[in-house]
């Protein structure tokens, strides 16, 4: 076990369906402890930044559009993201959002109860969660400050 942090989006459709609150409920009850939080305005290039692993991919456009809240009519591209630590945090906080697909995601988790997938195939799966140290390490770089993690 390990102390880590990682951190935490909600996407568009978690916003959009007002289920920040419910989110941010669900990790603290699991342990997790909250140590930065803000509201961003995804640039074009930050959301390419934030997904850069996965550009060769056919779901990538959409995928941007996305968090950037466009099909969810969401004003300045705004989106809630967060660090929690805790032990083996980012495993931790990938089982409590659940699997990628919504529709393999145990029933349970965050992605289980509240995602889908779109007509158009893409996964709608309410959160991100970095999914390794290397991941949570780069994320949390890109979107925070060193002084805004307390
Ligand atoms: N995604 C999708 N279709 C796929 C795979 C991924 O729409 O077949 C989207 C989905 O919103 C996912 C995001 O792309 O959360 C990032 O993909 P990744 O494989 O990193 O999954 P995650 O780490 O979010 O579970
Ligand atoms: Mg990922």
């Amino acid at each position: 076990m390990a102390l880590e942090k990682t951190l935490i989006l909600v996407k568009p459709d978690g916003a959009k369906r007002q289920l920040t609150g419910m989110v941010f409920d669900r990790l603290e009850a699991a342990g997790l402890d909250l140590c930065a939080a803000k509201v961003v305005s995804v640039s074009e290039e930050h959301a390419r930044e934030h997904y850069k692993d996965l550009s060769d991919k056919p779901f990538f456009e959409n995928l941007i559009k996305y968090i950037r809240g466009e099909f969810h009519s969401i004003r300045n591209n705004k989106i809630l993201a967060a660090v929690f630590q805790g032990e083996d945090a980012i495993k931790h906080v990938r089982k409590v959002a659940g699997a990628t697909n919504p529709e393999e995601a145990d029933p349970g988790t965050i992605r289980g109860s509240f995602g889908r997938i779109t007509t158009d195939g893409q996964f709608e799966n309410v959160i991100h969660a970095s999914g390794n140290r290397e991941d949570a390490d780069r994320e949390i770089k890109l979107w925070f400050k060193a002084e805004e993690i307390i």
